[in-house]
């Protein structure tokens, strides 16, 4: 499964310490984040992760060019709703993707928690049944 990892400046340390309990879950994956998201996780976790532009600068939009050509299967994104972004258009753009392909999208701890489980226990392999990919991880 392609995985895409984003956080919000405020929310960055919870996506942190979110991706060293899930560690063994995400690990088999392909992992993908926005630039400083990325090197945080990078840096905290270890974990092989390919990093795009920071999100002000377009990393949001590469990651919602993935989802357009259904090749992203899943986003955790941690936004910060009490925070005024200057992307909000790309930020609303890539939600707007993940509606149109539905590709699961959590937006917060909670819904982040749920995701991790269904990957874990392979509910999402349904992604890699309908576009024919394989199954390996
Ligand atoms: P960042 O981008 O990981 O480069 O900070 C995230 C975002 O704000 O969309």
């Amino acid at each position: 499964m392609n995985i895409a990892l984003i956080a919000h400046d405020k929310k960055k340390d919870d996506l942190v310490r979110f991706t060293i309990a899930y560690k063994q879950i995400l690990e088999p994956h392909t992992l993908y984040a926005t630039g400083t998201t990325g090197k945080r996780i990078i840096d905290e976790t270890g974990l092989t992760i390919h990093r795009f532009q920071s999100g002000p600068l377009g990393g949001d939009q590469q990651i919602g060019a993935m989802i357009a050509e259904n090749a992203m299967d899943a986003i955790i994104f941690f936004r910060d709703p009490l925070t005024a972004q200057p992307h909000e258009p790309d930020v609303t753009a890539l939600i707007r993707l993940c509606d149109v392909y539905n590709v699961p999208l959590a937006t917060n701890m909670g819904s982040g928690e749920i995701l991790v489980h269904a990957l874990r226990r392979g509910e999402l392999d349904w992604r890699e049944i309908v576009h024919g990919r394989n199954t390996e991880t």
